[in-house]
């Protein structure tokens, strides 16, 4: 059977593990930070992850779903939070059974990783740095961050699962010819915050909700924790007269959540501690081409196609690779050249379409969330999924609720579009017509 070496055992590192141990490969992870179960958390990542009917079905396959849905928090819908204190409940689709799930990153990392550690050829290595891959050879050079020593490992493929600044992909740009590269951050960044359980550990807002507060230019939303807390997460401009940049000292920072967050300021104790000590991140979107090289080395999830994370859909899509690698790897069992050809072109345009939307919805979860008309809509797209079954779906259905290509879901909601723009048109002229005809 053929050695595989991995670089990255985040979420997807960990998951197409397990699916490379199930074939029966020789898998070997290596992972430059401590093993979680140490309590070397991910850094700077987001606490909790808003995990959907794509990434379900990636660790169904793995038989792993019901062991991460028995920890996990639904979310039926998003719950608006005005300035003024007003709120709106809005539910995600027409049937309340299709809800998003809060969940845990370290818990589900654990998991995924337990997983692929139950196949006796998956080994993996902690502190172990990737400096760079020798693409023709395979070969792939590390530091070990617990003795300080460079070692190589060689394998049939190295296999690019280390997240968005990926060494493997770096490897990649430095020796393919026209690799291309394109990284675009957005104006804005991100911090978490948390507000703390209440009594006896319960929830001190609607627990089965993902929390916004959509205030046009910036957001802050917030998901529950199984704990009783709420990780928030503020998204906001780094640079600007009202800004991270220029909010530093212990009264700026209440003011500004004072003025814009009012109903949140009693829930959050520690807020000020919380902003001053918790980093800032940056959102970054990066496009590149092509994932493989020969059937030598290939990228997955966010080494790949890093997106923002607004469809809450990254870790998702990272997820979905591993079924559709995992099935081409099973398609061309001999030859991963074809395999990892196969695999790019099934994913590329869908990374390019989800990139898309994920900067499209940040504008309408910060600004048209708040709107009578948005919510208007949003009550005509779920009476029209009611109405025609099967043949009239949601955006924010086909790209959370179902497996249907990301591609394809953008292109079927434009056409939905102007159908039902052209549909109100003649809606409305009938109207006027026989208005004008009773008046006559
Ligand atoms: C604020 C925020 C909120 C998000 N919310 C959601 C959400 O609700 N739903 C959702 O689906 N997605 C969400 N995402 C996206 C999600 O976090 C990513 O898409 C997902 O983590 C990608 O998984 P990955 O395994 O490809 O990369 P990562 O999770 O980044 O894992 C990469 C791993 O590689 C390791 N590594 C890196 N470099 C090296 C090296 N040189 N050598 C060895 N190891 C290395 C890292 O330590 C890490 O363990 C969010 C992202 C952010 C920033």
């Amino acid at each position: 059977m053929a050695k595989f070496i991995l670089i990255g055992s985040g979420l997807a590192g960990g998951l197409l593990a397990a699916y490379l141990g199930r074939r029966g490969y020789d898998v070997d992870l290596y992972e430059r930070r401590g093993d979680p179960r140490e309590g070397n958390l991910v850094g700077g990542r987001s606490i909790n992850l808003a995990l959907s009917t794509r990434g379900i079905h990636a660790l169904e396959q793995i038989g792993i779903a019901d062991e991460v849905l028995k920890h996990a928090i639904p979310m039926r819908g998003r719950m608006i939070h005005e300035k003024s204190g007003g709120l709106h409940f809005a539910p995600y689709d027409v049937d309340p059974n299709k809800h998003i799930n809060s969940t845990g990153r370290a818990a589900l990392n654990t998991t995924v990783i337990e997983a692929a550690q139950r196949y006796p050829h998956v080994r993996v290595h902690f502190n172990h740095k990737c400096t760079g891959v020798d693409l023709d050879s395979a070969t792939a050079q590390l530091l070990n961050t617990s003795t300080d020593q460079p070692l190589s490992a060689v394998a049939d493929s190295v296999i690019g699962v280390d997240g968005a600044f990926s060494a493997v992909r770096q490897s990649m740009q430095l020796t393919i010819d026209n690799f291309q590269y394109d990284e675009s951050y957005l104006a804005h960044g991100y911090k978490e915050l948390t507000i703390p359980p209440g009594p006896n550990g319960s929830w001190q807002m609607e627990k089965n909700a993902l929390h916004i507060w959509p205030r046009k230019s910036f957001m802050m939303i917030a998901l529950p924790n199984p704990d009783g807390s709420f990780t928030c997460t503020l998204f906001w401009e780094f640079e600007g007269p009202r800004s991270f940049a220029t909010t530093k000292t212990d009264n700026d920072i209440r003011r500004f959540f004072e003025d814009e967050f009012p109903d949140a300021v009693p829930l959050m104790p520690n807020l000020v501690e919380d902003f001053k000590d918790n980093p800032t991140g940056s959102l970054v979107t990066i496009r590149c081409a092509p994932w493989f090289y020969k059937g030598k080395v290939a990228l997955v999830g966010d080494a790949a196609h890093a997106v923002v994370p607004f469809y809450g859909q990254g870790m998702n899509a990272a997820f979905e690779d591993c079924v559709v690698l995992d099935e081409c790897l099973a398609k061309f069992p001999e030859d991963r050249h074809y395999a990892f050809a196969d695999y790019f072109r099934r994913r590329k345009v869908n990374a390019d379409a989800l990139a898309d939307l994920a900067l499209e919805n940040f504008i309408e979860m910060r600004d048209k969330t708040a709107s009578r008309t948005f919510r208007a809509k949003k009550k005509l797209d779920h009476f029209l999924e009611a109405a025609l079954p099967g043949i009239y779906l949601p955006l924010y259905t086909m790209v959370t609720f179902t497996g249907i290509p990301y591609a394809e879901a953008a292109r079927r909601a434009r056409v939905q579009d102007v159908l039902v723009y052209a549909a109100l048109v003649v809606l409305t002229m009938s109207i006027l017509a026989g208005l004008y005809w009773l008046v006559r």
